[in-house]
């Protein structure tokens, strides 16, 4: 498999939420392939294991560890100076740091507040602090940003987080849109779309991998061979979901609209199986 050409022995990789989970996986695979990995996240501990991972991969000088809140603009800024301070530029910076700690609508404005800032906010500033370098230097470069089906799908049981991941799906259009009328521009915008990966994030007091979920580093596989392909859209199958029920789902919703159906409809008591019967019909 040819690899996307921002990919390279000695590029810069940027990593936010690099940690754990996919961002871990990635900042790994990015390793493997020579690259220099700056992980960024809040979670000092685990930052500091992480990139002790990842320095015996490529080195202690091809590694950055940076706590960083991406909810804080400051600190992604200030990221981006040490960055460049050390690797001078940035190929590959995947804004991956999410949190799910659950929401309702009516609950606390600070929880609504915390995860906009931090799965939306952090996209949006990290886009916007590290984008000008990265269309400046002229070399083949890739922004990820990390997203989700609860941000196309949008099901009940988690507003905040599925308003956060709505917000994130339209910026990285709106940013890809740009990049590509910007002359001479050759960074381009992806959307990940993660299935079911068993992560620190979803385990939820699971110790084993459920049958359904994919790995981390299967997840991070399946983004390089799209990101190879050119997708924009980076829709990830798991064990027990694949593109052919995600699309249905993906339709239905949209669908909403188009039929003046309720909204939501494939969770109302009089819509239910209308919804069965539109995925059966294959
Ligand atoms: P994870 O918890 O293993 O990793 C997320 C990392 O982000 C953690 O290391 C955490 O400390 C870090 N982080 C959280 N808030 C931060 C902040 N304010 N600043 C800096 N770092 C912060 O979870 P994961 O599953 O690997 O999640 C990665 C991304 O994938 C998230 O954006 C998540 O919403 C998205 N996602 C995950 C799944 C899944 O099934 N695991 C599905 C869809 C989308």
């Amino acid at each position: 498999m040819t690899s996307h050409p921002a990919f390279a022995p000695s590029h810069v990789a940027v990593i936010t939420g690099g940690a754990s989970g996919i961002g871990f996986a990635a900042a790994r695979a990015f390793a493997e392939m020579g690259m220099k990995v700056a992980i960024a996240d809040r979670d000092a501990t685990a930052l500091r294991a992480a990139g002790q991972v990842l320095a015996t991969l490529v080195g202690d000088d091809n590694v950055l560890a940076i706590e960083t809140d991406v909810g804080r603009r400051e600190d992604l800024a200030r990221l981006r100076e040490q960055v460049l301070a050390r690797f001078s530029k940035v190929h590959v910076l995947m804004n991956n740091a999410g949190m799910q700690p659950g929401s309702a609508i009516f609950g606390p404005h600070e929880v609504w507040e915390r995860i906009l800032a931090v799965n939306l906010g952090g996209i949006v500033n990290g886009s916007q602090i590290f984008a000008p370098e990265m269309i400046a230097h002229g070399e083949p470069a890739l922004i990820i940003n990390t997203g989700s089906k609860q941000g196309i799908t949008t099901p009940p049981g988690d507003p905040a987080y599925n308003v956060s991941k709505a917000g994130v799906k339209a910026f990285a259009e709106a940013l890809q849109h740009e990049l590509r009328n910007t002359e001479g521009c050759r960074v381009s915008a992806h959307l990940l779309i993660p299935g079911f990966v068993f992560t620190p994030l979803t385990a939820r007091g699971r110790i084993e991998q459920p049958a359904g979920a994919w790995t981390p580093e299967q997840t991070v596989a399946f983004m390089l061979k799209r990101l190879a392909a050119g997708d924009f859209y980076i829709l990830c199958p798991d064990g027990e979901t694949n593109r052919a029920l995600d699309e249905k789902r993906m339709a239905w919703a949209m669908g909403d609209i188009i039929e003046n159906r309720p909204p939501l409809s494939r969770w109302h008591k009089d819509c239910g199986e209308a919804f069965k019967a539109f995925v059966a019909r294959g």
